[in-house]
């Protein structure tokens, strides 16, 4: 049996009519950047997101860059984020000439440590914590960060709040959705994603008036009006093809994140008949709603030859991710080691991620539960 980490086609089968009629449309009218449907994906996204604003971007990478570009954010400045995520986190941190600064995660979630955020902002010199200008957690695997203490510890040392969202949309912590809880949130319409568009695009939320105004501008190169610049910005723009193709898909999202969340139930069913606890952890459901964009298990012994005998069962799976930020050659000036942020460590050299989209079968997830039971036999 062939068990791919994530098969788009059964989902395009499903909205293949309603796609083509669309981008027919924008073939016909030849207009293809920002315009009315980019603006429809905005009000309909805030809306989703319980937001007051959206604002369509390129990608969630330069949805990371221009949030940090809207709060003023540069060189010098120190931007708190967690050494476990997408290289992208961290990488638009650099691009904009400040300087991430990594708190280890919690290992039951592999989200960012509230408890170690605080011992780190406490550890600081006087003159480091004034360079600290923001918090950056990541929502992974569509599981949102402990948002409370993080927001209480920006509230009590004056930090912005930027989340990184790219992986949840539609998750939810305490009656919020991931990117409404900060100043901005960041999204990802990157294909493989849970909302994935068909190429780049992104999209940033935000509640307040004058960040969604500078948001628009250093979209278009910080031109306001047309031409004039007081800022430099740069083009984080978001296609209509792009805009048009998620808005069709916004109409299914819950739909699509409710199987996901029941394929996960079943996951967790068919491990606890197969009685795999001495080595086979499974992801700790802490905030709801966890969205399941990713389903990543704890490998306590033999990840990788696993992952090599799945592969020759035809069963696709993936590590997010590998090597830690902290310990990337690119970050080597940071002066970061091995042994720093040992969750975060940990986690990299013993999870996977099994194939968990909605349109996965049942006797799909039964036959990779079973593999992994046959391989520890
Ligand atoms: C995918 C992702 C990004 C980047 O999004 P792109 O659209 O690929 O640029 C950023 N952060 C996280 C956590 C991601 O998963």
């Amino acid at each position: 049996m062939k068990v791919p980490l994530l098969d788009l086609k059964e989902q395009y089968k499903n909205i293949k009519e309603e796609i083509l009629k669309v981008t027919e449309e924008i073939f016909d009218s030849q207009y293809f950047i920002l315009g009315p449907r980019v603006e429809a994906l905005e009000k309909e996204i805030a809306e989703y997101c319980f937001s007051k604003y959206a604002v369509g971007v390129s990608s969630g990478s330069d949805a990371l860059l221009i949030a940090l570009m809207a709060l003023g954010i540069g060189r010098e400045d120190l931007v708190i984020t967690t050494p476990y995520t997408f290289f992208a986190t961290a990488g638009s941190i650099t691009r904009i000439g400040a300087r991430p600064v990594f708190v280890d995660i919690d290992p039951s979630t592999y989200n960012i440590s509230p408890e170690r955020l605080e011992s780190l902002i406490c550890a600081l010199s006087k003159k480091e914590l004034k360079k600290v200008k923001a918090l950056l957690p990541v929502h992974l695997y569509g599981q949102c960060a402990d948002m409370e203490p993080i927001l209480e510890i920006a509230a009590k040392y004056n930090l912005f709040v930027i989340e990184d969202a790219a992986q949840a949309i539609g998750a939810e912590y305490r009656g919020k959705r991931a990117g409404s809880m900060g100043d901005i949130g960041c999204f990802s319409f990157f294909p493989s994603k849970n909302l994935g568009a068909f190429g780049d695009g992104g999209i940033v939320t935000t509640h307040s008036d004058t960040l969604n105004e500078k948001l628009r501008i250093l979209r278009v190169h910080g031109s306001e009006p047309k031409y004039y610049h007081k800022m430099i910005g740069g083009n984080f723009r978001l296609d209509a093809l792009q805009a048009a193709i998620v808005s069709i898909k916004l109409k299914y999202l819950d739909h699509w994140t409710q199987a996901r969340r029941e394929n996960a139930r079943k996951y967790r069913e068919l491990f606890d008949d197969a009685d795999l606890k001495n080595w086979v952890e499974l992801p700790h459901e802490k905030q709801n709603r966890h969205i399941y964009n990713q389903f990543v298990i704890n490998i306590k012994e033999k990840r990788d030859e696993l992952r090599l005998f799945l592969s020759e069962s035809g069963i696709g799976t993936e590590i997010y991710y590998p090597v830690p930020l902290h310990l990337q050659e690119c970050f080597a000036d940071l002066n970061y080691k091995k042994g720093d942020f040992p969750a975060a460590e940990y986690a990299a050299s013993h999870t996977i991620a099994l194939p968990i989209y909605p349109e996965l079968s049942y006797e799909q997830q039964a036959y990779v539960v079973d593999r992994i039971k046959a391989f520890y036999a």
